[in-house]
């Protein structure tokens, strides 16, 4: 297995999400390619930790506490959580009621595909997730089905925001959400924001605590690279990074991140 070009990797998915890997894989291929420093960031939920944990230790990462949270301000937008404690009761609400919420908006994007006429089978989609279930595991069945060709079609043509199949998620608030992950002791960081294309906010977010923002990921190009980091600096934040690993196929463990944890302090 190739070495991966950063040994700190800040974004990851597992199976408790959208992730084909289980933490333990996912912490045995990081270890395979020399990365010391992993943080599984999986949609809206911790429940990997403890496994990574315990691999973690047998194989020499270190695993940080993470989470990716589904938050809104004006769009969807997602605020990355580092070095919290998952046990935080508010923290622990929340993540329950995005699980139950996560559960009906997938039982009601089903109805609505039906409506569409691109019937599903809904057991398997939900015996298909492990935790968090999400749009990509209701994109894969309709690859199954034969209804598109791929996942990115199931998305461009349904499940997009806005989509015709789209069912909203339950609105935390992204200011909401940086408080909730300073009160559970952690630092938040804005995703991937050239997806968003959100600088406008930036400021703002920045005004109400969010501590990083994301630079290396592999949706940025080399000019929103530097974009990032100088606006980062500009203002006065850490930086954070990450492959955003789900499956083989886009970035590799570790292509993503950092050199040095220092990094998130600015
Ligand atoms: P959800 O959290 O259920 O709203 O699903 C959103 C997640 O689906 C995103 O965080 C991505 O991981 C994934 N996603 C969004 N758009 C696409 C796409 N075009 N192809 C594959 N995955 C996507
Ligand atoms: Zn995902
Ligand atoms: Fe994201
Ligand atoms: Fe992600």
């Amino acid at each position: 297995m190739s070495k991966a070009r950063y040994p700190i990797d800040l974004h990851l998915h597992t199976t408790y999400s959208d992730g084909d890997r289980t933490p333990a894989q996912l912490v045995s291929m990081a270890a395979a390619r020399g990365v010391r420093v992993l943080a599984i960031t999986d949609h809206d939920t911790t429940e990997a930790l403890k496994e990574a944990r315990a691999v973690g230790e047998e194989r020499g990462v270190e695993i940080l506490s993470g989470i990716e949270l589904s938050t809104w301000r004006e769009k969807e937008l997602h605020v990355l959580g580092y070095g919290f404690d998952p046990a935080h009761p508010p923290l622990v609400e929340i993540v329950a009621r995005f699980q139950n919420d996560r559960v009906h908006r997938a039982k009601a994007t089903i109805a609505k595909l039906d409506e569409l006429g691109f019937p599903l089978d809904s057991a398997a989609i939900f015996a298909s997730a492990a935790g968090a279930i999400g749009r990509p595991h209701i994109a894969h069945a309709m690859v199954t089905a034969g209804h598109v060709r791929t996942v990115d079609e199931a998305f461009r043509r349904f499940l997009r925001n806005d989509g015709p199949a789209y069912v909203p998620l339950f609105r935390l608030l992204t200011e909401d959400a940086i408080a909730l992950i300073h009160d559970a002791g952690g630092v938040a960081s804005l995703a991937h924001p050239g997806i968003e294309g959100v600088d406008h906010l930036i400021p703002r977010l920045v005004e109400a605590g969010l501590d990083v923002i994301e630079v290396s990921h592999p949706s940025h190009c080399s000019s929103q690279l530097r974009h990032y980091r100088a606006l980062a600096s500009a203002l006065g934040v850490g930086v954070s990074g990450g492959s955003d690993f789900h499956r083989e196929g886009r970035a590799q463990i570790g292509d993503y991140g950092l050199d040095d944890l220092g990094a998130l302090k600015g």
